[in-house]
């Protein structure tokens, strides 16, 4: 079996998952269109999360917040400013500085609007030297502002400047004290959102695994400090869990805890998910004890208390926060290259399956009509199962074409309508796995195909 990027994509594309963007005016870079099937699965994906996370979780509630926000939002964050300047360390005396601050320095004049490139070219052009130590031997230049500016209202003027978010996170942090408040939780408790996030990505690629536009799910879970490294732990393992749960190969699969030494400055723990895609090990899902640093700079910045009482001991403080953030275009991605499967009937013959979890299979049934002649027939239990689930219809090309053609999108179950089933008001189901196939009474089939969908 062999397993590719190229074939992946390329069902993709030939199914209808997921399209090069803007195709017809020859494309947008690194954008792409989920198409009929990819909004189910990655829809499927999305509410899977949210089941766990918020519905079944007793901790956790949800949240859908805007992706404008004030702009003093970023500064907090450290989105913009000291996070997001344009640094370049001087590699003889191992001292940094910001690159634009050297032009500046240099030509007396504002380096405002360059970019990492322009500023790279001129320093080295000028040969512009390390004001520490007069040395010329500057690593390339690290960090920069990867957030999608534009303007609200008519003029592009500075002081209209907003930004896309890049990340989800900061709209749940700057809602806690709304959500405390009118939910009455008590610490510890959780806000789980799921949305667009924008970044400038220098480098995106690989299909969907890094792109500019893209959706996240985040979990920003509130306790109190002192208690941070058990929720840590708690939600390392339900992220696990959820993974596992809906079929990710647990050998596709490493948990990677950052070294102290490469620990962002607030956060204590660190664990990275990675999953083994074809193209090797990458980020799936971050999870970060980020301590109180994220809600003490919002009340630092918007000069309102997000401090909490707890009833139960009179005091106060600042919830530490332990933050499980997974992009969804990006574990959309993991599943299908985990689901994807070549199998060996025989000598001639393979099947290209894609063992997707029912529970995220974008179509979950398929009624087939074993002849045109029953149409009428087959079309009443579409329609009854369609109340329920995505459901499809075919009734072109020999049955053994149909199965295949719904193997390859993953739909776990297909439905034949035969002669007989006029007379016993059964149904024969193929299994999309084991191929086996049972014969089940029409009026049972919701049960049956519901019954198999939980995880
Ligand atoms: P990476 O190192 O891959 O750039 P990151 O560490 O910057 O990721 P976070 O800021 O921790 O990522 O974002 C949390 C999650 O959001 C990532 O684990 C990933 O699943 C997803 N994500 C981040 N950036 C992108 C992107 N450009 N395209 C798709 N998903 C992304």
């Amino acid at each position: 079996e062999q397993k590719t990027m190229e074939k992946i994509v390329a069902l993709c594309k030939n199914r209808g998952f997921v399209y090069a963007g803007s195709e017809i005016y020859g494309g947008l870079a690194n954008s792409w269109d989920y198409g009929p099937l990819g909004v189910e699965f990655k829809n499927n994906v999305k509410r899977a999360w949210m089941r766990k996370f918020v519905q079944e979780s007793k901790y956790n509630v949800g949240l859908d917040s805007a992706i404008l926000m004030n702009p003093e939002t970023w500064v907090a964050s450290g989105h913009v400013g000291g996070f997001s300047d344009p640094l370049m360390d001087c590699r003889d005396c191992k001292t940094r500085h910001r690159a634009d601050k050297l032009v500046e320095d240099f030509t007396g004049e504002s380096a405002d609007g360059w970019d990492n490139e322009q500023l790279q070219h001129f320093i080295a052009e000028h040969g512009i030297a390390c004001p520490n130590c007069g040395g010329k031997n500057f690593t390339d230049i690290r960090k920069f502002n990867l957030m999608f500016k534009t303007f609200q209202g008519i003029t592009e003027d500075s002081k209209n400047e907003i930004y896309l978010r890049p990340e989800t996170a900061q709209g749940i942090f700057v809602n806690f004290a709304n959500i405390q408040r009118t939910t009455r939780r008590k610490v510890p408790f959780g806000v789980a959102q799921v949305g667009k996030s924008f970044r400038n990505e220098i480098t995106p690629g690989n299909f969907i695994f890094r792109i500019r536009e893209f959706e996240q799910m985040e979990l920003e879970f509130f306790c109190k400090p002192g208690t941070d490294l058990e929720w840590f732990s708690y939600w390392k393992d339900y992220c696990k869990n959820w993974l596992l749960n809906l079929g990710l190969k647990e050998e596709n699969l490493r948990l990677r805890d950052h070294k102290p030494e490469e620990l962002s400055f607030y956060s204590k723990a660190t664990t990275d998910f990675e999953f083994l895609f074809p193209f090797g090990w990458g980020e799936l899902w971050g999870i970060a004890d980020r301590t109180d640093y994220d809600l003490k700079q919002h009340q630092e910045h918007s000069g309102k208390s997000l401090e909490y009482f707890d009833p139960e001991t009179n005091e106060k403080y600042i919830p530490y926060v332990i933050e499980p953030s997974l992009g969804a275009d990006r574990v959309v991605l993991a599943f299908l290259c985990d689901a994807y499967d070549e199998e060996q009937l025989d000598e001639k013959d393979t099947r290209v399956v894609l063992r997707l979890h029912p529970a995220l299979a974008p179509i979950k049934a398929c009624v087939l009509p074993l002849s045109k002649k029953l149409n009428d027939a087959a079309e009443q239990v579409r329609e009854l199962l369609a109340k329920n689930f995505m459901t499809d219809y075919d009734d072109a090309g020999s049955i053994g074409k149909r199965y295949r053609r719904q193997d390859e999108i993953g739909t776990p179950f297909c439905i034949t309508y035969d002669f007989e089933s006029e007379t016993d008001h059964c149904v024969t189901v193929r299994d999309r796995d084991t191929m086996a196939q049972e014969r089940v009474a029409i009026d049972k089939l919701v049960e049956y195909i519901s019954e198999r969908l939980v995880f």
